[in-house]
Order: C-alpha cells, then sequence, then structure tokens
C-alpha cells in the first residue's frame, strides 16, 4: 500500500472551517456515544491525541535531516475498554460497521485491510515488541481531516496506543511510542513514514514546537508562543487531488540516495551549507543539483527558524518559511497549482510568510499572520481560489498543542 491518502479506504471527514479547538469536546462526546451505541456499555476511558502541521523542514526528514513541526488543536478521540478474551473490536464514525479482529489476524500484516489495519496494526507493533496487550473495544471519533497530510494516521494510531497502554497496565515508556506508532504503519498498514508524524503527535507541547534531528532522533521543544506575538498561524487545506504523488516522492527519494552516494556521503544532511556550491559541482546534471540545493538549505532555514524562536522572535520567521516554499516549488518541484495560489494570495493579503507544508502534490499551505488578519487572508485565498475555478479550500487557524493525552 501507497504513502498517499487518495487509496486509503475510508471518506473524508467533514472540514468545517472552525476556530481553533472548539471541536474537540465534541469529538470526546461521539466517541463516548458511539461507544455506547455499538457496545451497549460504558468506555472505561477516553483517550485524545491531536493532528500535526510541519512548520518548516520539507523532505528533510529521510536525508537524516531537521524538521519542525506542532501538534494541532484537532484531535482524535478513542473511547475504550478491556475485555476478557484476546480481542479487538473498532468501530470509527468513518464508517458504519465495526471491525473485529482477534490475535492471527493482528499478527499477519495484510489481514486487516483498509482503515482498521491503522488499529491491528498498533495491535501487532505492541504483540511484537512482546508486550501483553489486552482484548479492547474502541470507539474512534475524529476532527482531524483524513488524508489531508496533517497526519490523521498517527493521530489514530497514538490515541489507540495510549489506549492500549493504560487498558494493559503495559510497562512502555512514552519514549519508545513514536517508533512502535512508526512500525505500525510501516509494516502492518504499508505506509512508508518517518518518524516525525508520530514524535509530534506523542511528544507534543502547547506553545511549542517539535525540534527533531532525524538522524539522532533527538527532540528539542521550541517555544512558538503565537498568541503572545499576536499572530496566528493559518493552514488552508488546498483539496488539489494528490497527483502521481507515491511515484514522485520515490524519484526524489532516490535522487537524493544517488546525490549522497556521488558526494561520498552517509546522506545529505551532511552537505555543510557553506560548500554547497562544490557540492554542486560534483552532481552530473541541473535537475540532481537542484534537488539537492532544496534538501541543503532547508536543513538551514529550520535550524534558523528553530534560532529565531528561541530568541522570542517569532514574527520574523515568515521571510524562512516563504523560501522554504519556493525551494520546493522551483527545486524540487513538488507544489501544484492550487498549492501556489495559495501561498501567492496569503503573502499577497499581507501574511509574513506562506508555505506549502507535507510531502507535495497537494495537501496543506501554512501562513503566518497577525491574528487581527487572519480572517481577511482566509478570504483572500478563497476569493483566489474562486477567480481561478478551483474547489474551494478550507481554512483554520491553528497554534500548537499538546499531544497524545488520557482524556478521563
Ligand atoms: P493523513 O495522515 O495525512 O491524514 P494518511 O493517508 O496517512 O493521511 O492516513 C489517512 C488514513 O488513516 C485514512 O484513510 C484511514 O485509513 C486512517 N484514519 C485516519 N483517521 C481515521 C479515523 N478517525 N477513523 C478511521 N480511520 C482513520
Ligand atoms: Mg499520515
Amino acid at each position: 500500500m501507497s504513502a498517499r491518502s487518495e487509496e486509503r479506504a475510508g471518506p473524508a471527514s467533514p472540514q468545517p472551517r472552525t476556530a481553533a479547538g472548539t471541536a474537540s469536546a465534541d469529538v470526546a462526546a461521539r466517541a463516548t456515544t458511539g461507544f455506547r451505541q455499538r457496545y451497549g456499555a460504558e468506555p472505561a476511558g477516553r483517550w485524545a491525541a491531536p493532528g500535526r502541521v510541519n512548520l518548516i523542514g520539507e523532505h528533510t526528514d529521510y536525508n537524516d535531516g531537521f524538521v519542525l513541526p506542532f501538534a494541532l488543536p484537532m484531535r482524535t478521540v478513542v473511547a475504550a475498554a478491556p475485555r476478557d478474551e484476546p480481542r479487538w473490536t473498532v468501530w470509527s464514525e468513518l464508517d458504519d460497521e465495526p471491525v473485529g479482529f482477534g490475535p492471527e489476524e493482528a499478527d499477519e500484516p495484510g489481514r486487516v485491510p483498509g482503515w482498521a489495519a491503522y488499529v491491528a496494526g498498533v495491535v501487532w507493533a505492541l504483540r511484537a515488541a512482546g508486550q501483553p496487550v489486552p482484548g479492547a473495544r474502541l470507539a474512534v471519533a475524529s476532527d482531524v481531516p483524513v488524508g489531508s497530510g496533517l497526519s490523521s494516521s498517527a493521530a489514530i494510531e497514538s490515541a489507540v496506543l495510549a489506549a492500549l497502554v493504560d487498558l494493559g497496565n503495559l510497562d512502555l515508556p512514552a519514549e519508545r511510542w513514536p517508533r512502535l506508532a512508526q512500525h505500525a504503519e510501516n509494516d502492518y498498514v504499508g505506509a512508508p513514514t518517518g518518524i516525525m508524524d508520530q514524535s509530534a503527535v506523542i511528544r507534543g507541547r502547547a506553545g511549542h514546537a517539535l525540534f527533531l534531528d532525524c538522524r539522532t532522533e533527538q527532540v528539542d521543544q521550541i517555544p512558538f508562543d503565537l498568541d503572545a506575538a499576536g499572530l496566528a498561524v493559518l493552514v488552508v487545506d488546498s483539496r488539489a487531488p494528490h497527483r502521481h504523488a507515491d511515484g514522485e516522492y520515490a524519484s526524489r527519494r532516490r535522487s537524493c540516495e544517488e546525490a549522497a552516494r556521488i558526494l561520498g556521503v552517509p546522506a545529505l544532511r551532511d552537505v555543510d551549507p557553506a560548500d554547497l556550491d562544490a557540492a554542486l559541482a560534483k552532481l552530473p546534471d541541473d535537475e540532481t543539483r537542484r534537488r539537492v540545493r532544496h534538501v541543503v538549505t532547508e536543513d538551514q532555514r529550520v535550524l534558523d527558524t528553530v534560532a529565531l524562536l528561541r530568541a522570542g522572535r517569532v514574527g520574523e520567521i515568515g521571510p524562512l518559511l516563504t523560501a522554504s516554499h519556493a525551494s520546493m516549488r522551483d527545486d524540487f518541484e513538488i507544489t501544484v497549482p492550487e498549492i501556489d495560489t495559495a501561498v501567492e494570495a496569503a503573502l499577497a493579503a499581507g501574511a509574513y510568510g506562506a508555505r506549502m507544508t507535507g510531502g507535495g502534490f497537494g495537501g496543506c499551505v501554512l501562513a503566518l499572520v497577525d491574528a487581527s488578519a487572519a480572517d481577511a487572508v482566509a478570504d483572500a485565498v478563497a476569493a483566489a481560489y474562486a477567480e481561478r475555478g478551483f474547489a474551494a479550500p478550507a481554512t483554520r487557524a491553528v497554534h500548537p498543542t499538546g499531544g497524545v493525552t488520557r482524556l478521563d
């Protein structure tokens, strides 16, 4: 199976334009109601995991580089209760029918297809790690948009993981959770993602972005207090259909690996930006040179963003965001007209910076704006879309929130 959303089972979730954080109480209530209706009992508890967005650092993860995601106010909530036999039943409001599976299906990747694979994958990863996973009934509700690049997949994995760890009193420190959830997605679902999504969703902290070194997996909480700065981040779901995303992703990745081989470094992260010109001169063609330039300069932009945020200069990161976009558009060539239109319209309406976020060929744009200008920028993007005849975008104001947690 591919990493891309258009091949996933399950319809897209509704995507209202919401103020940040308002929907979570509803989502938790929907999980409880779904649990009662499906199972005729009360859940033993509820666990919530956020979506995430990457502030900067695109296609740097598989080059052993840097990323800077943060956890979003939108959440996936799992209501769950243990059961005596080793069997799992899961219902999601995205589907009519609950899905049930036992150890045989859980222990063999591929046996549970569709969306429930994300749940079975967590059971599988825990069992593969030797954990005595309790049987459980689960009900899932979410306001994380599905397949938009805001990581609804890591959200469901992480909420299910937290529920099973608690229900079974498993001895599993939270530092190990991101790897386990990634393992579920890579090796049970079959989607080749890096460690960023699960790290942000599990380790995110309110008012902070998570600086992640994808080589060492070291994380650092970086202050990112939008309210104090009078700023807002808008996330615009471009609604662009993902075009050829899997093949393009694979070819970008191959180019990077081939370039690292030619340059004699373990990964492009090891190319010093100060030596970039000399490195580029050793590469065989212009396309490869542009791919490498994107990755090397993008790593540096992440470091520069972290330095500004550490200095409390939040408003000054805008030009780095916009430069990241230009690099993705011109050098890495992973943007599409809807995405470029959203970025240009946001900038023209006064955003400090704007960029595509996520792997590309669709997905979301984020824009850093004055809080007071958020609606005007959202309207300007919508107007630009209407003018071009694109399907209306969905825009939300977001802020960094905490990672996966038990609600009650
Ligand atoms: P993204 O993570 O960007 O939203 P992915 O394609 O990685 O997109 O993951 C989306 C898939 O994850 C869905 O198609 C579905 O299979 C599964 N999923 C995510 N959230 C839910 C949910 N609330 N209920 C059921 N399945 C879900
Ligand atoms: Mg995902």
